[in-house]
């Protein structure tokens, strides 16, 4: 099924704004069996829109020739979803293009505009008279209910084409797709007869790269497969995803199985999690599990591995306490590191990192402590001490290990690789 995204709006092209609608919607389609052939970007120009939905509607050659012109029809895609352009102000042209192209006129729909005024009086808001544009809708097309926002949606035919308009503001365009748009696509695609399922399982890694990665998994990742496995990374956390089609549901989702279990055998614990795992869930987990706690010192992260830790809900069960000691007298007043120590080794050095471990967990009580040393960069760095020079001590009953990293990248990058690698080290303690 040939199916295209247009996304509308000035800020898009401008690079104002990122494209977030287009990644969301062609997700939503893969997950339907829809694979998406094209992303469009138009400005808010409303000939630049009519030519657009002209084309995608395979009617741009039927105005000159005889409506139906074979030529034009073979370029028509089956589904086009659009959004933006359906706002009140004078930039928001989406319905005058598609009354344009259907060569027809805006009624006035009576429910909509009633809700629209409901939406105000709920907000105990005055509605202003722009907003009555928004619901107007080209004669003969379809509304989709909007139940976030103002601005309602616009089913309609451009050619043989399904066409649906959806709001540009990306929680109300995500609500009328699940609420009006998806089981509309799911009568499409079966009517269509050429479904395709695809089942995906992404695994998260840590502590091996990319190119490693690819070539321990070798021929697995071969094009044209199926299942496919592709990877991207990010921060050095590489994932690995799965990518199966059948013609149904459970038959792809059958093909991701092996696969995975192979995968897993070959990389063993690089492997920390799969899909909506992340390491802090993850480390969080294993800590619940065990019922342990953990507690951090940090010097060139800044708070960050405690931002991490606790940004998941129910992280007080195990996060004791976190402290950003940035300054000498910080570490030694706060964290009891031995001044001599700092004198002789400086302060981002093994011992300190050690210290700084050793001190957060005994302060706080906690099973574990994690302290972080380094020199995030640009500058500071030293032949010596060179930038992304990163020490992390893990403190437990036994002593504390402390590992000795040097992160390539900028202040952020290294700083984000510290955090990682710090929760790595807590997890693979914790395995
Ligand atoms: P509109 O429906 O054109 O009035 O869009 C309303 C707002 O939604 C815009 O000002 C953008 O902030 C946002 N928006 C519109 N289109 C997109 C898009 N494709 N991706 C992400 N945000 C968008
Ligand atoms: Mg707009």
């Amino acid at each position: 099924m040939n199916t295209i995204i247009i996304s509308i709006g000035d800020e898009l092209i401008l690079g104002q704004t990122i494209d977030t609608n287009a990644a969301w919607l062609s997700r939503q389609l893969s997950s339907l069996g829809i694979t998406v052939r094209k992303h469009i970007t138009v400005g808010d120009d409303i000939d630049a829109i009519v030519g657009q939905l002209r084309r995608t509607g395979g009617i741009s050659f039927a105005l000159n020739n005889e409506a139906g012109d074979s030529r034009g029809s073979n370029n028509a895609a089956d589904v086009v979803l659009v959004t933006g352009g359906l706002g009140p102000t004078d930039d928001d042209l989406t319905r005058h293009a598609l009354a344009k192209v259907l060569e027809t006129k805006l009624k006035l729909h009576q429910p909509s505009l009633d809700r629209i005024e409901q939406f105000f009086v709920r907000l105990n808001k005055p509605m202003s008279q722009t907003n009555r544009i928004q619901a107007m809708i080209p004669c003969g097309c379809d509304v989709l209910e909007n139940n976030v926002g103002t601005a309602p949606g616009i089913a309609a035919r451009i050619g043989k084409t399904s066409v649906f308009f959806l709001p540009g503001v990306p929680a109300e365009m995500k609500a009328m797709f699940d609420e009006s748009v998806k089981d509309k696509l799911r009568q499409i695609v079966s009517a269509g007869g050429d479904k395709k399922v695809y089942a995906y399982r992404t695994l998260h890694i840590y502590g091996t790269g990319e190119s490693n990665i690819a070539e321990i998994l070798g021929d697995m990742m071969g094009r044209g497969r199926n299942p496919v496995v592709n990877s991207t990374a990010a921060h050095s956390i590489v994932s690995i995803r799965i990518i199966s089609r059948g013609p149904d549901e459970e038959a792809a989702g059958a093909l991701i199985e092996p696969v995975e279990r192979e995968l897993r055998r070959r990389l063993g614990d690089f492997v920390f999690g799969c899909d909506e795992d992340t390491l802090p869930s993850v480390v969080g987990g294993l800590l619940r599990r065990g019922d342990m706690t953990v507690a951090v010192a940090e010097s060139c992260t800044g708070g960050l591995l405690a931002k991490e830790l606790t940004d998941i809900s129910g992280s007080s069960g195990y996060f004791k306490a976190g402290w950003v000691t940035y300054s000498n007298n910080a570490k030694i007043d706060f964290l009891r590191v031995n001044p001599a120590t700092i004198e002789s080794f400086g302060a981002v050095s093994e011992q300190v990192a050690s210290d700084l471990a050793a001190g957060a967990r005994q302060l706080a009580g906690a099973d574990y402590g994690l302290g972080i040393t380094g020199i995030a960069g640009p500058t500071g760095g030293t032949e010596e001490k060179p930038v992304g020079l990163v020490y992390i001590g893990l403190a437990d009953e036994d002593g504390v290990k402390v590992a000795r990293n040097v992160f390539p990248g900028s202040r952020d990058r290294v700083r984000r690789r510290a955090v990682n690698t710090a929760m790595d080290m807590l997890r693979l303690k914790l395995l």
